[in-house]
């Protein structure tokens, strides 16, 4: 048995499976424990030292967690000398050992694909931070804001990284720790720099000692008012904040947002649960990064779980970024039309507090563009015509002056521009059903309570066509 054999408790037998079908639970999920784990005593699970000295770090140890063919073996194998593999119990644990593509594995478990550019277009340096670095480690891209690698560590590593040549390469980047005081300094000497993105690497990572060193000197710049926390350590080591002092830590530099990165609805864990609400207690808002990624979360279901669930735990989903073209990660990207595909399903069929922007990080460090499908459908001098989630057409005035109505025999969008028609509504939609039931159960004298439980029972379909109100909000007001 190996070194890392003996601390991960491996002794070369295959594990029989856990249960499947565990994407059905609504999450928060239950909290789940691979079975080569279950006899850890929870002080030790709970303890993010164990988490990390455990963790799985070869191919040698995946092989007797996973079934591997001999190809795949051969394949992964020959890409552990070149790219770093860390996968804590705790985050191997939500991974179903039977579905070789299940969502959790393939953001962790190397794949053969790692080794293929099929387009040729993948590069080391993607968002070409490397040449808007003042200093080595520090990208000062957009007017009021740096990003700042304050570590090439992370707890885990995510196969799609973008910074892959600072955190994966074994021996990458050597050169943040030799920077952090010129990467203060700049900071320091740069009024204009009111946002500082502290990433890595994973920041919370850092011992103690070196975050607050960050954390205090950044703090105590006036002109710096946020310092954001790139972080993946409540995703795949939440344990490591069950600390108490790195929250405190975290908490007193009273600038702190935290940027968080779940994926997946299966890793809003009680766990994942408990530590974004100590960092909300503490007053630091929880945002989430999610990247788009084929095979995890390129499908609208999905997202949509992702989102309520992150709202459920009163994390904020703030973006969704496409995937970006990275050596090793191609298998990884979807088309553009996926990302609008799912922000379509999003954006009005679900609270606004759950629709992230979807965006593109642009080649030559063109940074975040947003994308989103089109609201916008046709236009005039004086009115544009939008178009709502629903598929509903609307002629919109903005400016507040008398609506130039032109006589042109016409119709379709094209009224909607010459003003003869306010609307086009689409027949069937549920609002449209609720609101003729209101008007019928009002003309036959209903109250309120009525016309509720007729609506509850399903009666707005039998009772009410839609052709009861269209004519209604077809007219021009
Ligand atoms: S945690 Fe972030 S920096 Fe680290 S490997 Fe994952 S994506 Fe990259």
């Amino acid at each position: 048995m190996s070194e890392s054999d003996e601390r991960t408790g491996l002794n070369h037998r295959r594990v029989p499976p856990t249960t499947s079908g565990i994407d059905e639970e609504e999450p928060p999920g239950k909290p789940r424990r691979h079975p080569l784990w279950r006899e850890v005593p929870d002080h030790q699970w709970n303890d993010w030292r164990w988490q990390s000295q455990n963790a799985i770090r070869s191919v040698r140890q995946l092989r007797h967690l996973l079934p591997f063919t001999p190809e795949e073996l051969e394949a992964i194998g020959s890409l552990e000398a070149d790219f770093k593999l860390a996968i804590p119990p705790y985050y191997f644990s939500l991974i179903n050992p039977d579905d070789p593509n299940d969502p959790i594995r393939l953001q962790s478990v190397p794949s053969p694909l790692e080794r293929e550019n099929p387009s040729g277009f993948e590069l080391e340096d993607p968002l070409e931070e490397d040449q808007d670095s003042p200093v080595p480690g520090l990208t000062h891209r957009y007017p009021d804001r740096v990003l700042l690698v304050s570590t090439h560590v992370c707890s885990m590593y995510c196969r799609f990284c973008t910074r892959k040549r600072a955190t994966m390469v074994r021996g990458g980047w050597d050169a943040v720790n030799r920077n952090d005081r010129r990467m203060i300094d700049y900071i320091r000497r740069h009024p204009e720099i009111r946002d500082v993105v502290l990433s890595g690497g994973d920041p919370l990572t850092l011992p103690l000692a070196k975050l607050k060193f960050f954390l205090d000197n950044l703090a105590a710049i006036p002109h710096v008012d946020v310092i954001r926390i790139g972080t993946r350590v409540p995703v795949t080591l939440p344990q490591k904040l069950f600390d108490q002092e790195l929250i405190d830590l975290l908490a007193a530099a009273g600038k702190v947002w935290i940027q968080t990165h779940f994926n997946h609805p299966r890793e809003i864990t009680p766990e994942a649960a408990r530590v974004c609400q100590a960092l909300l207690r503490a007053g630091m808002p929880v945002n989430n990064h999610t990247v788009l990624l084929k095979g995890v979360n390129d499908s609208l279901a999905t997202m949509q779980r992702l989102m309520r669930g992150l709202l459920r735990i009163k994390v904020r989903p703030y973006y969704i970024f496409h995937c970006d073209p990275v050596i090793g990660a191609g298998h990884f990207r979807t088309s553009i039309w996926k990302g609008l595909e799912i922000m379509e399903g999003l954006r009005g069929h679900m609270s606004g507090l759950g629709v992230p922007t979807y965006v593109v990080d642009s080649p030559h460090g063109g940074g975040k563009i947003p994308l989103m499908p089109n609201y916008l459908v046709s236009m005039s001098d004086d009115a544009v015509v939008l178009r709502n989630y629903e598929g509903m057409l609307v002629r919109y005035q903005a400016e507040d002056k008398p609506p130039s109505i032109r006589p042109t025999p016409t119709r379709g969008v094209s009224a909607l521009i010459q003003g003869s028609e306010s609307a086009l509504v689409p027949e069937r939609t549920e609002r449209m059903a609720r609101r003729s039931l209101r008007v019928l159960a009002s003309a036959a004298g209903a109250n309120d309570k009525e016309f509720s439980s007729a609506a509850c029972c399903g009666e707005s379909e039998s009772t009410a066509s839609f052709d009861d109100w269209a004519p209604v909000v077809r007219r021009r007001r």
